[in-house]
């Protein structure tokens, strides 16, 4: 059997199966996603159709042809850090920020556990650690166009803005575990349990199943779509060419490297790797850059 889906259907959750046809031709349904429903003679419901999309957010995997679809229908992404208990994993950041690229998606950062960031600590900590240098990383990111907004889910500090950005669309809600992003769900939905929402695939069968992704509606409309295990989404096989446009701040330099096809990995006269020297590129972007660039194919 397949997975199960969650479908939110006149107000209410129905549990749907997915029509074999539509799963052999490759057009699972995803998170996201608007689908027909037939209520069969058992009384169950599949899902009959897949309506036409208005973006997809997925893996691309340019060699391998076939894109993994991720979510549906989504307009921006959220990426959750925390200001520390966990440091800031700049890494993962922009490899989340390079996903949201290369999808043509919108994306911010939400700096949460901001009430962390204020206490000093007893010293001793690795300069990485340190919340004034995650600070003017943080700076760094909204000076190349991806808003910061601060938030405390335990106080409730930042959320009604996260709110306002939030609110009519559909945003994937990204960031390493422990950052905070169910207690930002909770302090979202006041007085609510998580509920799922308009399509929510489950994995596996049964009652002990692992929700592999979830669509949470938000009380001021929109939805937010709760994809585990995102930051671990490759890039491999995307190419240098794509993978460099993703960092937006690259591409006023893309056309001055010495090569017309230079893959800015070590070849002479890189024009960003020469930015880089000079103090006008920052040079972790870069290093994520050539991390990303570097990446094997996954399955
Ligand atoms: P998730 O794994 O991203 O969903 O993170 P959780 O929401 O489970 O939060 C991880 C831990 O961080 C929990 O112990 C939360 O209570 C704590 N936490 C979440 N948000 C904040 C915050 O704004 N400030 C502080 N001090 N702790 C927080
Ligand atoms: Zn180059």
């Amino acid at each position: 059997m397949g997975g199960v889906y969650s479908v939110e259907l006149e107000g209410a959750v129905v549990e749907c199966s997915l029509r074999g046809k539509l799963k052999r031709g490759g057009m699972a349904a995803a998170v996201g996603d608007q689908v027909e429903v037939e209520q069969l003679e058992d009384g169950s419901c599949r899902i009959e159709a897949v309506l036409p999309r208005s973006s997809e957010f997925s893996r691309l995997a340019a060699e391998r042809r076939r894109e993994q679809l991720i979510a549906a229908n989504v307009d921006q992404v959220a990426v959750v850090v925390a200001a520390r208990a966990p440091p800031p994993d700049f890494a993962m950041l922009d490899r989340l920020l390079v996903l949201a690229e290369l999808n043509d998606l919108p994306a911010f950062i939400v700096l949460n556990k901001i009430d962390l960031a204020a206490q000093v600590s007893g010293g001793g900590e690795a300069p990485d650690d340190s919340p004034d240098e995650s600070d003017a990383i943080l700076k760094m990111y909204e000076s190349l166009g991806y808003p910061v907004v601060r938030t405390c889910a335990k106080s409730d500090f930042g959320v009604s803005d996260l709110a306002e950005l939030l609110s009519g669309r559909t945003t994937v809600f990204a960031g390493a575990s422990g950052v905070g992003k169910s207690s930002l769900v909770n302090a979202l939905l006041p007085g609510l349990d998580l509920r799922v929402g308009k399509v929510g695939e489950r994995s596996g069968r049964g009652r002990h199943t692992t929700v592999s992704a979830r669509l949470i509606p938000l009380p001021g409309g929109g939805y937010l779509a709760d994809t585990p295990g995102i930051q671990f989404v490759g890039v491999g096989g995307v190419g240098p060419i794509d993978l460099a446009h993703a960092f937006p701040e690259f591409r006023p330099l893309l056309d001055a490297c010495r090569f017309s096809n230079c893959q800015h990995l070590d070849e002479p006269g890189c024009a960003l790797k020469e930015a880089v020297e000079r103090g006008d590129l920052d040079g972790r972007r870069f290093d994520s850059y050539l991390a990303l660039a570097r990446e094997p194919q996954r399955p």
